[in-house]
């Protein structure tokens, strides 16, 4: 095993076939991944980029980023992967930047938070922000370069998030924002994303209990763009919100 580890670290992908190989032994270790590590330095690429950010920005967090909210929510919001000045620099999930600001004015306006300010007076994560029956992830836990994780670092972390799944209560609601958050949710619960298609507002019953709703993700190029308005982000909320007050709605 640690053979294997130390060559998955050394070699240079530089065709299909080694990118096959590290897709397939990131699959085998995903299995057997249960335990979040907040110093994970699994991908190599983004582990020398957050040094490098690190490097440039001391004061910044840039580690893995950890979950925010409660242990046993009965919704779970999974995004992409850290902002560079938003969870890369404050610690928290979607805090710091844009997408942050949008999405906790929408839970706190849902009663999923405390406060709809994601920052403080001096620009860290507010404190006196607490989720209330909510808990907020990433696909992709390390920010990427560019906003964009590789394949293989999304297959990567998928065992986290397959462990934060397997942890839920019979009966959440699961939110992703943006096809790479949904494929993820369907790759850690070993489903298959052709049963499944992607679509904004849509609602997928999966089996073990689990609904899974769809939407675009709230950056700022797809509010900027109007591909998701406010209006269109605070009618999915809506919806799991009625859906979550009526346990026995299939
Ligand atoms: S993206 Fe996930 S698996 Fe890769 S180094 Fe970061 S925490 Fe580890």
């Amino acid at each position: 095993m640690l053979g294997f580890l130390f060559l998955i670290n050394t070699i240079q992908p530089e065709g299909l076939v080694f990118q096959g190989f590290v897709v397939g032994f990131q699959d085998f270790v995903t299995k057997h991944m249960t335990t979040f590590d907040p110093n994970c330095r699994r991908c190599p690429r983004l582990a020398s980029f957050l040094d490098e950010v690190k490097a440039a920005n001391p004061d910044y967090f840039c580690r893995p980023v950890p979950p925010f909210g409660v242990n046993e929510p009965r919704l779970l919001i999974v995004g992409l992967a850290p902002g560079l000045n938003g969870a890369n620099r404050t610690g928290r999930p979607f805090t710091g930047d844009y997408a942050g600001t949008l999405l906790y004015s929408t839970l706190h306006r849902f009663g999923f938070a405390t406060s709809g300010e994601p920052l403080d007076a001096a620009g860290r994560a507010n404190p006196a922000l607490q989720l209330t029956a909510c808990r907020i992830t990433n696909a992709v836990k390390c920010l990427p370069p560019g906003n964009k994780p590789e394949t293989a670092e999304v297959v990567a972390c998928n065992g986290y998030l397959k462990s934060e799944l397997e942890a839920l209560p019979r009966g959440t609601v699961v939110l992703a924002l943006g096809n790479v958050a949904h494929q993820s949710v369907l790759r850690a619960l070993g489903l298959k994303v052709k049963d499944y298609a992607f679509a904004h507002a849509a609602r997928h019953r999966l089996p073990g209990g689990t609904t899974l709703y769809d939407s675009y993700h709230c950056s700022r190029y797809n509010t900027q763009t109007r591909r998701l308005t406010e209006a269109m982000f605070h009618a999915v909320f809506a919806t799991i919100k009625e859906e979550l007050s009526c346990p026995t709605s299939t």
